[in-house]
């Protein structure tokens, strides 16, 4: 696997890859890599002649107060596991070869990034948005691979390609979990074996609220009420939001309307960790 630092590097190999006739795969990370992370890696492998994978702790999707300084960078694990899953380059720049000056302009999607996330992190969404482009712009034509356990971001990355006409074509990939049914996530480690414990109630908190879709409930609200009342039970969990929403649009909805896609979103603290999780259904 190459291992890439400087933008110019990954610009001028990526280049070279595709006037060879390659196709590129992207699979942008902020590493401490898990099997979330790998099965990206897997799906690009699988549709991709030469899989990239970014690691990169983007400062500017952090808020204050934030865990920037703690975040997990295990670089030499991360390159191990990236190559085993089948990468063929890794791009791990530092803050200064991102950001060589102070950000003046900055990339924003609206309406999409104004709730959920959104709400709780103002300035999260144009912090991703913003190096994603820069990664895009970087990479040059491609498929990237991102994760629905973050599903509000993917709405957002393929939105703005969409609306800026970016030559990449977004693919959502499934949530990978734990056997007890936690979403696989960076800041897991950060539990307690007490929070780690009761963390699982977050997916048993939405699959509660897809059986009440499947079973016929018509109220949207009834339903986004189950699901925050299930994660209320668990004395461990703050929770921050949970809203079934239109799998597209993200708009909350009132009824549930047959042969609608739709999704609930759910995010909590464990004491200052933060998990986010989702499921959709398709209204029968
Ligand atoms: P992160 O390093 O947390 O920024 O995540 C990088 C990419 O991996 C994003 O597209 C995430 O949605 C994706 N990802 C993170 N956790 C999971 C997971 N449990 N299953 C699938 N994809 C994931």
């Amino acid at each position: 696997m190459l291992v890439l630092t400087t933008k110019a590097e990954l610009r001028d190999h990526l280049d070279t890859v595709r006037r060879a006739g390659r196709s590129v795969g992207l699979v942008p990370t902020m590493g401490a890599l898990h099997d979330g992370h790998l099965s990206l890696l897997h799906a690009a492998s699988a549709e991709c002649d030469v899989v990239v994978v970014t690691i990169f702790v983007n400062p500017l999707q952090f808020g204050a107060g934030e865990d920037l300084d703690a975040y997990p960078r295990p670089l030499e694990r991360d390159l191990e596991l990236a190559e085993e899953a089948g990468a063929d380059v890794a791009f791990a720049p530092g803050a200064a070869e991102m950001y060589p000056q102070p950000v003046a302009t900055t990339v924003h999607v609206d309406g999409l990034t104004s709730r959920l996330e959104g709400a709780s992190r103002p300035t999260h969404f144009d912090g991703v948005t913003t190096v994603v482009t820069k990664l895009f712009n970087l990479a040059g034509p491609c498929r990237a691979y991102f994760g629905e356990k973050d599903y509000q971001q993917v709405a957002v990355v393929t939105r703005m390609a969409a609306d800026l006409d970016q030559p990449v074509l977004i693919v959502p990939c499934p949530t990978v979990r734990e056997p007890d049914g936690l979403a696989r996530s960076s800041r897991n480690v950060y539990l307690s074996t007490e929070q780690r414990a009761a963390a699982p109630i977050l997916h048993r908190a939405l699959r509660a609220g897809i059986a009440m879709v499947a079973a016929g409930e018509g109220d949207a609200r009834a339903v986004a009420e189950h699901v925050a009342d299930v994660i209320a039970s668990e004395p461990l969990a703050r929770l921050d939001y949970a809203d079934l929403v239109d799998a597209d649009t993200l708009e909350p909805l009132a009824t549930l309307e047959r042969d609608s896609r739709v999704r609930i979103l759910v995010a909590a603290n464990f004491g200052s960790t933060r998990l986010l999780d989702n499921l959709g259904t398709v209204v029968a």
